[in-house]
């Protein structure tokens, strides 16, 4: 009997902003993703995405409820192995692309490396082989300001996955850009899912939504639909390993045990 265990896990996520009367952003929320799966998040402004996004990446804490992530609680660590959490096993990108204007684009990959303990010389060919993958080497060396609003949001993609995280998060990666160069960035998107990486995207786009794999929607801070394409494959299974050197990522020691429901029987 082969088992699949879920990668990140929302156990009724409660979130309440502070006011009169507190603003609740999320309410009961479970969600369970497993390794490799590419998923839309959809659901209209101020419905909760980007909180409950930035709550699975850990950059953000719930009211109530657990998050486990790669069989670790994040409540139950420390801040510092929850940064390190984010620096190993996460990355984000976001609509707005924050490169540095000052540096090339293989530079801005570069650096976002700085805090991974990782040589120089090796950050930067890791940046190369990441601009690569989002088909950019022809620009590496260029600066934001000379390249256009896609090519710029994949210089940004090349940053979140030149660290090589299990999973990538994006908050509307093709907001600011037009439907055809959305498109573009998606199709990357899924060449990165394709390579094992769990690929998790907010968007405003339905056509965009309808092209993953996994489409969850939100609505007033709760999960209203959450659909498998059929033609999705099995999730929690990965695919062809990423090329490159192996790594085995450092974690936080899990002092917690898993509870059974993270790991199901198939
Ligand atoms: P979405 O990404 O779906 O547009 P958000 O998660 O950004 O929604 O926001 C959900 C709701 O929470 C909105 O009403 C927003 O105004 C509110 N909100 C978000 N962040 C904060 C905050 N730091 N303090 C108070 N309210 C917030
Ligand atoms: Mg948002």
């Amino acid at each position: 009997m082969s088992q699949r265990t879920a990668q990140i896990v929302l156990r009724d996520v409660n979130k309440l902003y502070p006011g009169h009367p507190p603003l609740h952003v999320l309410k009961d929320v479970n969600l369970k993703i497993y390794p490799g799966e590419f998923v839309a998040i959809v659901g209209p402004s101020g419905s909760g995405k980007t909180t409950m996004l930035s709550i699975m990446g850990t950059l953000d804490q719930p009211t109530t409820g657990e998050v486990w992530i790669d069989g670790v609680n994040a409540a139950q660590i420390s801040e510092v192995d929850r940064a390190m959490l984010r620096s190993d096993v996460v990355g984000f990108v976001f609509q707005q692309f924050f490169l540095l204007p000052a540096l090339t684009a293989v530079d801005n990959v570069a650096e976002g490396m700085l805090y991974q303990r990782i040589r120089r010389s090796e950050r930067r060919q890791r940046a190369f082989e990441a601009l690569e993958m989002v088909g950019l080497s022809p620009r590496a060396q260029h600066k934001p300001g000379e390249l256009s609003g896609g090519e710029q949001q994949r210089v940004a993609i090349a940053r979140a996955i030149a660290g090589q995280p299990q999973v990538l998060f994006a908050d509307e990666p093709t907001g600011a850009l037009d439907q055809a160069t959305g498109h573009m960035i998606v199709d990357y998107l899924r060449a990165i899912a394709n390579q094992g990486t769990t690929v998790i995207v907010i968007t405003h786009d339905q056509t965009l939504a309808n092209r993953f794999d996994r489409k969850i929607s939100f609505l007033d801070g709760e999960i209203v639909a959450d659909k498998r394409r059929r033609s999705a494959g099995r999730p929690g299974v990965r695919k062809a390993a990423r090329p490159g050197p192996a790594r085995q990522p450092r974690r936080p020691d899990a002092t917690t045990i898993m509870p059974p429901d993270l790991v199901e029987a198939l």
